[in-house]
């Protein structure tokens, strides 16, 4: 057990690390951040952060040697120089586990070597995509293998003449092509794992996206008492296949039969559990502090219907014009509702600057009342 007051390291500087921090320290525990690009949101909230690039050899061992455990907030970080960390501090996630979630090839191939149910998909480099296609078939969408995230990367193909295109963005890249899923509701389930093997899922959420990006989360999920055992229990068996040691994300397709397929696997806290800070005994970021810190996990259950929305930087624009701010009363007038910023200075269009959440007595009116309020915003 790592014990409350010693030290965790982050790295990663985003929303995600600067939440973990929040929770860290509502623990006692240090944290130490680290990010490539300078001061961020993380290190704001975070006792020391080091300013360093993921390949800096000596400052990655400086900053394994200041703290006592090392866990990430983003995936695209080389494996590499984690392992090596990995020999004299634990790095929790493993970096195995995310050498196999931050590359689609490695990941699909992973979820099909364990049976797992996922869309039908072929690996591609740039000039394979015809052949890619034409056994799986239109629609379909490529993908990059590395270094996608909300829909960056990615190109739905609905005809042969979408192919010369695709192949043209993805020139050079390794890719996955994967089948169209004529999915009936999208869903993710964040379960976290111990060294010693317990296992906790939270409750599935229901995500709504609007650009590729996150909008809305909704808990519980409008799904059958069935689907949501069978997206729990996927999650678990995941989580324990992959050995995690903290949180896995695991984002999934409902088909209109019940059935569900796995999209994608993160091994870190995930923007469709943020409703868990505000709608949960245990937050996602102090499950995942309690998980790699070896400490017992905590309870999962929603105490009432939840609604998340991303609040993203096109807020601070209207007509074409601003930064102005938003009207943040319509969010803070409302007793129902909680209001998260993640101090970033510049509101870029869809960069994710906050969300707030809304509890009610059903997800219906959670919804009503999160949709009034979002536009409002
Ligand atoms: P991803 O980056 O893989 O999570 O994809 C981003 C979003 O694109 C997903 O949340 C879906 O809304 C959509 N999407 C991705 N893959 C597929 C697919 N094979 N079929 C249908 N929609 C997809």
């Amino acid at each position: 057990m790592i014990a409350p007051g010693k030290a965790i390291g982050v790295l990663g500087g985003g929303q995600l690390g600067r939440m973990i921090a929040h929770a860290a320290q509502g623990l006692g525990y240090r944290v130490h951040v680290y990010e490539p690009s300078g001061p961020s949101p993380a290190g704001a909230a975070a006792d020391l952060e080091t300013t360093a690039g993921y390949d800096d050899l000596p400052a990655l061992r400086a900053f394994a040697g200041s703290v006592d455990v090392v866990t990430y907030e983003f995936e695209n970080i080389p494996t590499g120089p984690l392992e090596e960390l990995a020999g004299t501090v634990p790095v929790l996630p493993s970096p195995s586990v995310l050498r196999t979630c931050q590359n689609r090839w490695r990941e699909k191939a992973w979820l099909r070597s364990r049976g797992i149910p996922h869309a039908l998909y072929a690996e591609a480099l740039a000039g394979d995509i015809g052949a890619a296609v034409s056994e799986l078939g239109l629609p379909c969408v490529v993908k990059t293998a590395d270094f996608g995230y909300d829909g960056k990367g990615q190109m739905r193909l609905s005809g042969t003449e979408d192919l010369e295109r695709a192949s043209a963005i993805f020139r050079g890249r390794r890719c996955v092509v994967e089948q169209w899923v004529p999915f009936v509701r999208e869903l993710s389930v964040i379960c976290a794992r111990t060294a010693s093997g317990e296992t906790r899922a939270y409750p599935a959420s229901e995500n709504l996206h609007a650009n590729h990006i996150l909008d809305a989360s909704i808990v519980p999920a409008r799904i059958s008492p069935a689907v949501e055992a069978a997206a729990r229990g996927l999650a678990v068996r995941i989580a324990e296949a992959l050995g995690v040691v903290g949180l896995l994300a695991v984002e999934m397709f409902e088909l209109a039969d019940g059935s569900l397929l796995v999209n994608e696997l993160a091994p870190r806290p995930h923007n469709s559990g943020h409703w868990t800070l505000d709608a949960c005994g245990t937050s996602q970021f102090e499950q995942h502090v309690r998980a790699v810190c070896g400490l017992p996990l905590g309870p999962v259950s929603a105490r009432n219907p939840v609604v998340m929305v991303n609040i993203l930087g096109d807020a601070w624009w209207r007509d074409g014009r601003g930064p102005v701010e938003p009207n943040w009363s319509a969010v803070l007038s409302e007793p129902r509702a909680r209001l998260h910023l993640y101090g970033k200075p510049e509101p870029r269009a869809g960069r994710k600057m906050g969300h707030f959440t809304v509890q009610g007595d059903d997800v219906a009116g959670a919804l009503e009342l999160a949709r009034a309020i979002q536009s409002r915003i």
